[in-house]
């Protein structure tokens, strides 16, 4: 088969500006710079394979060299976009560079030193792929498996632009007869085939962001940015598992803003809205960064601790008196806040809802008696059945209080 090497260029130049129009339209669409300087990389080199094929043939060699140096700006401009895809600035001398040294290596060497020319630009762009290559993969919470074309892409890219230099001796003056042309045809079906690759890659590191972000979004509560109950727990679930293995204990709480209605009611739902955010800072502020918190409901929060019970009671009481301490004021008026906390402790590998239900049993004692307190189980929980059946009773027996005490107001 005989591949003619102008139509082949053609195609290359094709698809590179078709795939340049289409990342600079996703680019737009979805709001990524990043996909704009991919975008502009690819219609430039487009322009730049174009002229080199409608120009060389009628002006020589120097059309090569000087479109040589455009193409290495191209590199530069993929790499940048990799920045720039990690929320790193793009490097304008960085962009520059590659053709800076190519040009300064086209003025200083004779025109018969073209094998180490050619090496001089084969290296601009393998180091301009190397580079690309360990931006893209830098993602630090991408499992190695899932970023394997990051990498593979643009270093094979860099590995057939360095080829004449590996077979510099084999394959002294490439642009000459038959291997020469070789050379070209080869370098014209990688293009395509890197163009391609490398809008596959950018689209898979796009969507997976995407889907993080709305993964992200969906397990946050966007008034305290605290996790919602969703997101709570799934992160448990992890913390659980991780403290089975280390036979560890795990204790949790579920904390109740005290008479939180009669805030709203009187000083207003806004008003209300600041109390959430300053209790869950102060939630966050008190416990540790391996304990996890999170908002499960209107004004009630959760937390997970890897640590015995004791250790959990002594946490809860430091949220307690932060929070009845945070003095927090509402047109200069103080607003006392309280919170009622009920903890349970658990042996490693129990069940997060088990531990919940128990955490919530000892939430109702903890308002039954009397409020702005921290109750903890006394027992601990063993199964859901028990823990949900001891809630109910506590609740009962609420309920029975209330009634009575309404009662005896009335009479
Ligand atoms: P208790 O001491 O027994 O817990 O009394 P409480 O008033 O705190 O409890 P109750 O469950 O009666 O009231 C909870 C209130 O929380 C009712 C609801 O209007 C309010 N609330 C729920 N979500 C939000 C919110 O996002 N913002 C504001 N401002 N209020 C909320
Ligand atoms: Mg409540
Ligand atoms: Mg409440």
């Amino acid at each position: 088969m005989s591949l003619d090497i102008s139509t082949l260029f053609l195609v290359a130049t094709l698809i590179c500006a078709l795939l340049g129009v289409m990342l600079h339209y996703f680019g737009r669409q979805e709001k990524i710079s990043a996909l704009n300087w991919w975008g502009n990389a690819y219609l430039l080199g487009a322009i730049t394979v174009a002229l080199w094929t409608v120009l060389r043939p009628v002006f020589g060699e120097a059309v090569t060299l000087g479109l040589a140096g455009v193409g290495f700006i191209t590199c530069g401009m993929v790499w940048n976009a990799a920045r720039v895809f990690h929320g790193l600035k793009p490097s304008w001398p960085g962009l520059f560079l590659g053709a800076l040294v190519w040009a300064a290596t086209v003025a200083s060497l004779s025109p018969e030193q073209e094998a180490l020319r050619m090496t001089v630009g084969a290296a601009i762009v393998a180091v301009y792929a190397a580079l690309t290559a360990s931006q893209l993969s830098a993602e630090r919470r991408k499992s190695m498996q899932r970023r394997w074309p990051t990498i593979v892409v643009p270093l094979l890219h860099g590995t057939v632009l360095m080829l004449p230099i590996v077979l510099a001796d084999l394959w002294p003056s490439p642009h000459s007869g038959l291997v020469g042309n070789a050379w070209v045809m080869l370098f014209a079906v990688e293009l395509v085939l890197y163009a391609i690759g490398t809008v596959f890659v950018i689209f898979m590191l796009v969507t997976e962001r995407t889907v993080t972000i709305h993964k992200t979004a969906a397990s946050l509560d966007p008034l305290t940015g605290m996790l919602n109950r969703r997101g709570f727990s799934e992160a448990c679930a992890r913390m659980i598992d991780r403290e089975v293995n280390a036979g560890r204990p795990v204790s949790a709480m579920i904390f109740d803003i005290d008479h939180f209605k009669s805030i709203n009611d009187r000083f207003g739902h806004p008003a209300g809205d600041e109390v959430l955010k300053l209790f869950a800072t102060i939630v966050a502020a008190s416990l540790r960064i391996s304990d996890l918190s999170g908002r499960i409901g209107g004004e009630e929060f959760a937390a997970l601790l890897p640590c015995p019970i004791d250790e959990a009671v002594t946490a809860a009481d430091r949220v307690r008196e932060a929070f009845q301490n945070c003095g927090i004021e509402v047109d200069d008026a103080p607003v006392a806040t309280t919170v009622s906390i009920g903890v349970a402790g658990g042996p490693a590998g129990i069940e997060l809802d088990v531990l919940l239900a128990a955490a919530d049993t000892a939430l109702y004692q903890a308002k039954r008696g009397g409020r702005n307190r921290v109750v903890a189980t006394a027992e601990q929980p063993v199964s859901l059945e028990e823990s949900r059946r001891k809630a109910a009773q506590t609740r009962e027996h609420q309920v029975v209080a209330r009634g009575n005490s309404v009662g005896q107001a009335v009479a």
